[in-house]
Formats: C-alpha cells, sequence, structure tokens
C-alpha cells in the first residue's frame, strides 16, 4: 500500500488546522492556498471558538501553539448581554469560566490573529499563490490537484477546505446549493480607546452584547481587549510566561490586531437597499446611521466614530441538505460543504470539529487499522450528522423569513420577546438552566472522542442528513426569542 498523502485546498480555519493534526501524526500533508502571501485576505474581525474548537484546536497544534494561540486571544469574555436600542437591559448571561479554563472557556480571538497562529511552524507544507482549479481521480485510487498556474499535485485524498464558494464542492457534488439566508450584515471596527470605552457599560466591556430593535434590525458588539499594546509589545500585567510565548511567536510580525471594538448591524434583506453589497464604505456608513436614528445615543456615537473605510457588507447565506453521497478520495470540510449562518456562532468550530474528526480516521488509516474509503465514509457520516443540524438550527434563528421582520407583526414578536427575557433575567433558576443550556451546545465538559472505527461499520452510507429540531441559542435575538419562551413555559 502507497504511503498515504492528503493535498488540502484552502489555508483557511479547518485546513490549517487539519495540516497541523496530520503532521503531529506522522502524516505527508500539503495545504494549496490562493492568497499570494500570509497577510492576504485577512479581515480582522471577531470569531468566538467555542469549547468545541478548543478542543480541536488543542488535540491538533503542538503544545506550545496551542499556548500561544490561547495567549493571543483577546480577553476572555464574560458575558451575554441582550440590549434594547435604548441600552436597557433585557438578559445577562454568564458565559463560561472565564481565563481558568483553557478547555471550557467561550475565546474571542481576531480572525487574522487566528490564521497567523495556525500558520505558524507550517512555512514547509503550505503553498501560497496556488488557486486550485479542477481534480482528476485515477484508477489506481490516486487523485491529482490541478491550479492555475499549470502546476499540479497527486495524493492520496484530496480535501476541499476551501470556504463557502469552493470549487473542490463545486466539481465533485455539483447539485449542493448555497442558498441566501434573506439576511444582509454590515461589520465595522472602532479601535477600543478610553473615549470609546465610555460608550459602553462595563457588562458590555467584558462580554458579547446583542441589541435588538424594532424593524428586526439588530446589532452585535464585541470588545476585542489584546495582551499586547499599539506598539506590538506584550502588555505589561499579563503573565511573563504569556509575554514570552508572545514575544517568541514568529506570526506576531504579520498580526495587526489592536484593541478594538467589533460590531455588526444586520437586518433582512428586504428591509435594506437591494444593492447594498454594492455600496461604497461611506454608503454603508451613513445606511447604518440612519436606520439607527432612534437608538440610545451612545450606540449612535459608536457607528459615527466607526473608521469608515472598516466596514463592509456581508449576504449571509447557507447551505442546503443534500443526500450522503458515496465516498471517494475527495472529501470537504468547513464552509466548503456546510456554510452556515451566524446564528449560533459556530461556522469556524464546525469546520474545527471536521478537521479533528478526519485527522482521527485518517490516523486509523496511516496505522493501517482502517481502509482509506471506510475513513472517509465514517467521517462524512458523523460530519453530516452534526453539521446538518448546526446549519438547521443556525438558519432558524439567523433568517429573514423570521416574523421579527415583518412590520406590524413583527413588534408583536419583539414585545413578547423583551417580556421572556427580562422574567428570564429576574428568576436566577431559569437563568442558570439557560445558561447551562448554552454551555453545553457549545461543548463545555463534552467528551469529544471521534469514535473511530466503532462508528464505521454501524452507519449507513446512504443515510440522509440528519433533521432532527434543535435547542436554540441566546447567540441572536430571534433564538433568545424562542429560547426564551420555550423555557418560560416550563
Ligand atoms: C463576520 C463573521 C463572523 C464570524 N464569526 C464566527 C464566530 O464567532 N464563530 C464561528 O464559529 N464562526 C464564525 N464565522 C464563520 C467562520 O469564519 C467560518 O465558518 C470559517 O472561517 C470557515 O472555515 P473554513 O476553513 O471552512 O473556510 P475559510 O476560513 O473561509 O478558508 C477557506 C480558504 O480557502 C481558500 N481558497 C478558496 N478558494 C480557493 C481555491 N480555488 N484555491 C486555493 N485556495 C482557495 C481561501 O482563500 C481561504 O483561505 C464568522 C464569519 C464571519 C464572516
Amino acid at each position: 500500500m502507497n504511503p498515504l498523502k492528503v493535498i488540502i485546498i484552502g489555508a483557511g480555519t479547518g485546513g490549517l488546522c487539519l495540516a497541523h493534526g496530520l503532521r503531529r501524526a506522522g502524516i505527508e500533508v500539503v495545504v494549496y492556498e490562493r492568497d499570494r502571501t500570509r497577510r492576504d485576505g485577512l479581515q480582522g474581525y471577531r470569531v468566538g471558538i467555542s469549547p468545541d474548537g478548543s478542543r480541536a484546536l488543542h488535540d491538533a497544534l503542538p503544545p506550545e501553539l496551542f499556548d500561544t494561540f490561547v495567549a493571543t486571544c483577546a480577553r476572555t469574555p464574560l458575558f451575554f448581554t441582550m440590549l434594547t436600542e435604548k441600552k436597557q437591559e433585557l438578559l445577562t448571561l454568564d458565559v463560561g469560566p472565564g481565563d481558568a479554563d483553557a478547555l471550557n472557556s467561550e475565546r474571542s480571538v481576531s480572525r487574522m490573529t487566528l490564521r497567523q497562529v495556525l500558520l505558524t511552524g507550517l512555512d514547509d507544507i503550505v503553498r501560497f499563490d496556488k488557486a486550485f482549479t479542477h481534480y482528476e481521480q485515477h484508477e489506481d485510487g490516486t487523485v491529482t490537484a490541478h491550479f492555475a498556474d499549470g502546476s499540479s499535485d497527486t495524493g492520496s485524498l484530496l480535501v476541499g477546505a476551501d470556504g463557502t464558494n469552493s470549487r473542490v464542492r463545486r466539481q465533485y457534488l455539483p447539485h449542493a446549493k448555497i442558498k441566501d439566508a434573506g439576511l444582509v450584515a454590515i461589520a465595522g471596527k472602532v479601535p477600543f480607546t478610553p473615549q470609546t470605552e465610555k460608550l459602553l457599560t462595563p457588562t458590555i466591556v467584558r462580554g458579547v452584547t446583542m441589541v435588538n430593535a424594532p424593524g428586526g434590525f439588530s446589532s452585535i458588539i464585541h470588545v476585542m481587549v489584546f495582551p499586547w499594546d499599539d506598539g506590538g509589545a506584550p502588555k505589561s500585567g499579563i503573565g511573563s510566561t504569556d509575554a514570552e510565548l508572545i514575544e517568541h511567536w514568529p506570526g506576531l510580525a504579520f498580526d495587526n490586531s489592536r484593541d478594538y471594538i467589533s460590531w455588526g448591524f444586520s437586518g433582512a434583506a428586504q428591509n435594506l437597499p437591494a444593492d447594498l453589497t454594492e455600496l461604497s464604505s461611506e454608503q454603508l456608513h451613513d445606511l447604518v446611521q440612519e436606520r439607527t436614528r432612534d437608538w440610545h445615543e451612545d450606540f449612535r456615537t459608536l457607528f459615527a466614530v466607526t473608521d469608515k473605510r472598516s466596514l463592509f457588507p456581508i449576504t449571509i447565506r447557507t447551505s442546503e441538505p443534500i443526500p450522503k453521497w458515496t465516498p471517494s478520495t475527495v472529501t470537504l470540510i468547513g464552509d466548503a460543504v456546510h456554510t452556515m449562518t451566524p446564528g449560533r456562532g459556530v461556522g469556524a468550530n464546525t469546520a474545527l470539529r471536521d478537521a479533528r474528526l478526519l485527522k482521527d480516521n485518517l490516523v486509523a488509516v496511516h496505522q493501517g487499522r482502517m481502509p482509506l474509503l471506510t475513513a472517509v465514509d465514517d467521517y462524512e457520516t458523523q460530519m453530516i450528522e452534526y453539521s446538518s443540524e448546526a446549519v438547521r438550527a443556525s438558519l432558524k434563528q439567523m433568517s429573514g423569513s423570521d416574523p421579527i421582520h415583518r412590520p406590524v407583526i413583527g413588534r408583536v414578536v419583539l414585545a413578547g420577546m423583551r417580556l421572556a427575557m427580562r422574567i428570564i433575567n429576574a428568576v436566577p433558576s431559569i437563568k442558570r438552566k439557560l445558561e447551562r443550556s448554552q454551555q453545553e451546545f457549545r461543548g463545555k465538559d463534552r467528551d469529544q472522542s471521534s469514535g473511530v472505527c466503532d462508528s464505521a461499520n454501524a452507519r449507513s452510507s446512504s443515510s440522509r442528513q440528519d433533521m432532527r429540531p434543535s435547542r436554540r441559542s441566546p447567540m441572536n435575538p430571534a433564538s433568545q426569542s424562542s429560547s426564551a419562551r420555550s423555557i418560560a413555559r416550563r
């Protein structure tokens, strides 16, 4: 049998995590990325890493690099707060144990920092400026990836980790469609300074905050405070071990995250200009100002002082379910196979979970415990099951068809939702229950063994995507209303 060689397309969250895991296990792996350099394509928005995501990173990265990931995260969020647009508190939940527990905490990381951490130590296996065009599968069981510059590479398994617009998926599963979720968002960043801090409350500063307003409009606010200062040197007051890790981390030279407040403003596509994605950053800035004219003065100032150049539009999209396919020497991980709305904040975390599961199965192949196609089949069966639930639940919580976006009924829904949140906030036992269920959903204390081998034969490769009903998360207003209502009914 030929030694296993894995070709990964896409040096994003999932692809790089998989590359680390395979390399640590002694499996030959090479990553092809279309960006020209490691600095390209790096938007600095916040990604929330759940305990599930942290466990996958812990499993894949060399121990010191995992410690560097932890040390380079922004301050750990302690609260999830829901506010009205007039800055009145509806509900505040504890989100976890804070910095003390590296695996069970919610972590806030800047996307560009996470990418720099994940690129660390992979210089010899990541090839930049390689835009994948198509692949060919051969009768001898190998697969060849072709690139826009005319080059190619052949291996035993091709992994499409190339994101929402995946070319690997378009060739492999041409019937798999991505559709608009009926929502659009505008994201912006503003430096976190003593002046901007005054616009926030202490709970907003130490947490993740969702503002929900009439018309189905909402805003999410994250405060990102990093352990290094404006000059890039470790701040005084952070632990000496962290300071040392950061000082020696080569990725710091490529990272430009400084303390910032990141905000997103979203609404149903039908309630915002049809050409939103064509608007200039100045026009996006004006639009946010105009749609938030009745909001609290502090929020309005926050939007007003945001650097217009930092604004960008996002069309929120979601994968449509498809039946399970026959496994082969091509597979997919992350957004390439399950794009989801940000409703539950688990897109990156699910990509990391895929990377861990696929790596575990490929280690079984490498050790002669499992044939390659059985390993791929088992990975795809499990991945389809949990990712379908994540896609479906994320859409249910964040969709342009939610009644909250309608003119009249939307007001009634909003009023009911706010009442339910206030009740939960006032009753500690219900609040604790909600906190626990949210922490469980995001993987706190979850036993993450991937079930390699045991599950492979037990699962049918023709099973359909799992469509079980799921719980809702408080990570957006619509979900919160549902969670609040269902708990209040019990
Ligand atoms: C504003 C925003 C906030 C988010 N917040 C969260 C959050 O809090 N929590 C969370 O879990 N998720 C979050 N997400 C989602 C998360 O960012 C994605 O789900 C995650 O990055 C998917 O990882 P991936 O590896 O599948 O794809 P990506 O990280 O998108 O990586 C794909 C890579 O493939 C490369 N590529 C594409 N085409 C080719 C080609 N033809 N050839 C070679 N390379 C190619 C791309 O350049 C890219 O580097 C957020 C997303 C957005 C937009």
